[in-house]
């Protein structure tokens, strides 16, 4: 007699805990593995937002650093010692963040183009154009599965969008709108900083990576790392929508001040 196994889909998960200047985390689970992407709130937020999607912290696998801004580490030194995890970060990133960070017992270095593998879970940084040593974004993927990270960078490089092709969703940063900033309340030198090459990616900007990179089976969008001040939800989305032409994806905001739901791809 013929026995029939129930197929077993792969699934990747993530929920963005947090996005803007204010603090930034995204968590990620695939399989039995499960990891943090930046910690930019305190320890005791990060677990009460893991709370509202029904994790915790305990036993998870890593948490990967981006860069050094403290948006993105400020929590991470007293997660990483409460929950025994390991911390990966490229050299840059560790140099200009340890002092932050304090003493922790797992520091792993990554490298950019290296993919970093729990089980089939991979993690793979590409460096990005931000004026932060040694800055990261991240492609994850699992068994088929495909997730891409752009954040924290000032442009959209050749390789940005390289990376980002042919995924199933991605996460990419819609900071400002060019006008809203530039009439906005920013001294001249942050405007300055926002806008360059090494800042952050503005509307018109996302557009123009999601343009580039959108193919008829990507799934689903997140705009990410909006400012409150010089950006409006509904111009972030109408820009991005225009952008993505005839392929139309679930599309996203993320919050500062709540979780996104766990997606699943
Ligand atoms: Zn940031
Ligand atoms: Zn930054």
């Amino acid at each position: 007699m013929l026995e029939s196994f129930p197929e077993v889909l792969p699934i990747l998960k993530f929920s963005i805990l947090s996005s803007g200047s204010g603090g930034n985390s995204i968590y990620i689970e695939a399989g039995q593995k499960r990891i943090l992407i930046d910690a930019g709130l305190s320890e005791k937020k990060l677990s009460a937002r893991m709370t509202q999607i029904d994790r915790s912290f305990s036993g998870m696998d890593a948490v990967f650093a981006t860069h050094e801004h403290s948006d993105h580490i400020r929590g991470i030194g007293p997660l990483l010692r409460k929950h025994e995890i390991p911390l990966y970060a490229t050299e840059g990133t560790w140099r200009r963040a340890n002092h932050t960070i304090g003493k922790i017992s797992d520091f792993n270095t990554i490298r950019e183009d290296e993919p970093v593998h729990f089980d089939e879970l991979s993690v793979e940084p590409y460096s990005t154009p931000h004026d932060a040593d040694e800055s990261v974004a991240f492609v994850i993927r699992y068994q088929g599965k495909s997730l891409g990270i752009a954040t924290d960078l000032g442009r959209v490089t050749p390789e940005v969008k390289n990376k980002l092709k042919n995924l199933d969703a991605l996460l990419v940063e819609a900071n400002h709108d060019i006008s809203m900033l530039e009439a906005g309340p920013y001294p001249w030198m942050t405007k300055k900083r926002i806008k360059s090459g090494v800042g952050h990616l503005s509307n018109e900007s996302c557009g123009e990576l999601l343009a580039s990179v959108t193919h008829s089976n990507l799934k689903r969008v997140v705009l990410m790392h909006m400012s409150e001040t010089n950006n409006h939800p509904e111009l972030a989305k109408i820009t991005a929508r225009q952008a993505l032409g005839e392929t139309s994806p679930e599309m996203t905001l993320a919050q500062q001040n709540h979780p996104t739901e766990l997606f699943s791809i």
